[in-house]
């Protein structure tokens, strides 16, 4: 059982701070928004009325905002956390923010003496209610296993991803990967209905194949990742496959730029020679020309 500080009450914040309350934590929390506050006060935490207040006397402070300026403005401003909070204390910053603005954010805590750790978080607001949020840290190993009883209220998935900075850093590159897939796969599926097929059936199939296992278990780990690129499946049946979906998209006006984009990735492999390498190796080659 910890004292523990929480500023940010919203979609998040909320069911994870009720989380460390019913934890047996003495919570004190804060957010702008008075109406949540007053509801988690309801269930046995300290209602704050600043961000000061929320610091005062807690061993862990943690943030849930929705970008940077919010948690400078927690921290730094008017009736701040940060010159409130004990030296002593752990500051945990678990919103989405710009990794360099998480740097610079531990960098001002770190010129108060007070340790960080940013673990934003992966998976749904249900998950928050239910305690299985995916954490990724960025962190000391010593000061993430004094945080770790607190983030094993919250989260079931606790991945140590490096240093602190590392947790901001992997959350982007998730995000990056999880909204550009939604993309295309809101072009897939496009495509199937406008082709006539059933949605379900769809899905049903593509959850089956790579295209819906993701490649990172299926196609990249046997093959570019184990450093193998003997075709499997090679670049030129990948190019004349993507090409055949390109073509049946246009002749149904169905606009798919991600595949079209893609496309031009296998072309470019082609044109280094590597067509009759597997297909994965567009990772290698994007590698090579960062
Ligand atoms: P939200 O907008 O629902 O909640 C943010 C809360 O912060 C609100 O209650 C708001 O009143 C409060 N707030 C804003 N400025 C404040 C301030 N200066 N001081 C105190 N309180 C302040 O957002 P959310 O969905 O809970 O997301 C929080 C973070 O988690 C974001 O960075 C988001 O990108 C990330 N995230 C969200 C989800 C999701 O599914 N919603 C999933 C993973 C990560």
């Amino acid at each position: 059982m910890a004292k523990v500080g929480f500023i940010g009450l919203g979609t998040m914040g909320f069911p994870m701070a009720r989380n460390l309350l019913r934890g047996g934590n003495e919570m004190r929390v804060y957010d702008i928004n008075p109406k949540v506050v007053e509801q988690l006060a309801g269930e046995g935490a300290l209602a704050a009325t600043s961000p000061a207040e929320a610091a005062e006397g807690v061993e862990v402070l943690i943030t849930m905002l929705p970008n940077a300026p919010h948690v400078r403005t927690a921290l730094f401003g008017e009736n701040g956390a940060a010159a409130a909070l004990d030296r002593k204390a752990l500051y945990i910053d678990m919103s989405t923010i710009h990794p360099q603005e998480s740097d610079s954010i531990a960098e001002a805590m770190k010129d108060l003496g007070i340790r960080t750790l940013d673990a934003p978080v992966g998976r749904t607001s249900l998950h928050a209610e239910q305690g299985k949020l995916l954490i990724m840290v960025g962190a000391e190993i010593d000061d993430l296993e004094r945080a770790r009883p607190l983030l094993d209220l919250m989260g079931d998935t606790i991945i140590h991803c490096g240093p602190r900075g590392a947790g901001a850093r992997i959350k982007v590159v998730n995000n990056f990967m999880s909204t550009a897939l939604a993309v295309l796969s809101g072009e897939a599926l496009t495509l199937a209905e406008a082709v006539g097929l059933d949605i379900d059936t769809t899905i049903k199939v593509l959850n089956n194949t790579p295209a819906g296992q993701g490649h990172f278990s299926t196609t990249f780990a046997g093959k570019v990742l184990a450093g193998d690129l003997t075709p499997g499946f090679m670049v030129d049946l990948a190019h004349k496959d993507l090409g055949l979906g390109l073509d049946v998209a246009a002749a149904m006006n169905v606009p798919v730029p991600v595949a079209a984009a893609a496309r031009e990735t296998y072309s470019l492999a082609r044109r280094k020679g590597l067509g009759r390498k597997d297909w994965t190796v567009v990772y290698e080659m994007m590698r090579a020309k960062a």
